[in-house]
């Protein structure tokens, strides 16, 4: 049976030579927020649902792991090994997803600032069945990820599948090009009109870059805001310019009918006021744009990403930016429920060096 996602339905070619495998529950919703939309004067205010993207674990990272995990299984991988911060979205989704798939998980973690969601998160992919090993460093991690992979290949006889932090490889970034053609399908469907702007989390970039790339290839003018979270080398205007043309280079390859076009710098805005002090630190402006989704359209946002993101969309609002205009919110953060026997699980059961996650307090704005 031939899966018809609508990248692939608008170009057939990249069908034979792109590596897929059906993770999500694909289309998320679009949904109008009325309430919290009268902030827009006028506008008008729509979600895009990517927190159900799938069943057992929703938000951004799923529709970068069908492309990714398409790959190694395609590969007949064993096993995927990936990079995050302790309490990483990706990390946690990747185990979720590749453990369905049947491969092993490994996780490499580096520290951050502590949070509910840290520990959270910390439980679910261990509960998921993924080998988790924490780092203090990015030297470390690298050796740790050595000796992982020579470790598995002797045992296996294969080599990990090795993903990018975020899963934000040109493979993964197809995954937010597929994002934009099935906005695409919506808004011809009569779902919502074309959107002005798009407000997303800018993390590894993966997500504000496939957008970019697929709604200029789908024919949409929409602006992309892209909101930053993280510093470079992570989040940057040089990052988005060269996993821009790495990911087109890649459709071009793959189907030479795909059309050519250069980074179309007035559609895409890089933001820098809403990061704070740094990544996973929250800020009041996040912790109240989180509040204010809750309290107005029961919308669960998080301090890390998506209270960032509805920070500078409120921001934008307030200063009469977005008067009369048609503003689509990317949701990238999961809503679905954790596999409540998490709830059940005695921390000490994790390895020793992400013991401190527990016994410590968390982050002062998320007391
Ligand atoms: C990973 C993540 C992002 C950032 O996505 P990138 O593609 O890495 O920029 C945004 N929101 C949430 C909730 C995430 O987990």
């Amino acid at each position: 049976m031939s899966v018809t996602i609508p990248l692939f339905h608008a170009h057939p070619g990249l069908n034979a030579t792109l590596p897929y495998v059906a993770l999500g529950e694909l289309p998320t919703p679009i949904e109008r927020l009325e309430c919290l939309g009268q902030v827009l004067d006028g506008g008008r205010l729509y979600v895009k649902r990517d927190d159900l993207s799938g069943v057992a674990y929703g938000g951004n990272k799923v529709r970068k792991l069908e492309f990714l995990l398409g790959r190694a299984l395609a590969e007949g991988r064993k096993a995927v090994l990936t990079f995050g911060c302790a309490g990483s979205n990706h990390a946690l989704a990747t185990a979720i997803y590749a453990r369905k798939a049947g491969l092993d998980a490994i996780s490499i973690l580096l520290p951050q600032p502590n949070a509910h969601t840290v520990r959270r998160n910390l439980l679910a992919g261990f509960q998921a069945g993924a080998e988790l090993y924490h780092y203090l460093d990015g030297k470390r991690a690298g050796l740790g990820t050595l000796h992982q992979l020579r470790r598995r290949r002797l045992s296996d006889g294969r080599y990990p599948c090795v993903i990018a932090p975020g899963g934000s490889s040109p493979l993964g970034a197809l995954g937010f090009v597929n994002a934009a053609f099935e906005l695409k399908a919506q808004i011809d469907a009569g779902e919502m009109p074309e959107p002005e702007v798009i407000y997303a989390a800018s993390g590894t970039m993966g997500t504000v870059v496939g957008l970019c790339l697929g709604l200029d290839a789908a024919g949409l003018r929409t602006r992309v805001i892209a909101v930053r979270v993280t510093t470079p080398p992570y989040t940057s205007m040089e990052k988005a310019r060269r996993l821009f043309e790495e990911t087109l280079a890649m459709l071009q390859q793959a189907d030479p009918d795909f059309p050519s076009m250069t980074f179309p710098e007035q559609r895409f805005c890089l933001r820098d006021e809403f990061l704070g002090e740094r990544y996973a630190l929250y800020t009041d402006a996040s912790v109240r744009a989180k509040k204010q989704a809750q309290d107005t359209e029961r919308l669960t946002l998080e301090g890390t990403y998506t209270g960032k993101a509805m920070a500078c969309l409120l921001s934008d609002a307030a200063s009469g930016a977005l008067r009369d205009k048609t503003v689509l919110f990317w949701n990238t953060y999961n809503s679905r429920p954790f596999n409540p026997a998490i709830e059940a699980l005695d921390y000490h059961a994790l390895p020793e060096d992400f013991h401190h996650y527990f016994e410590e307090d968390v982050q002062p704005l998320d007391r």
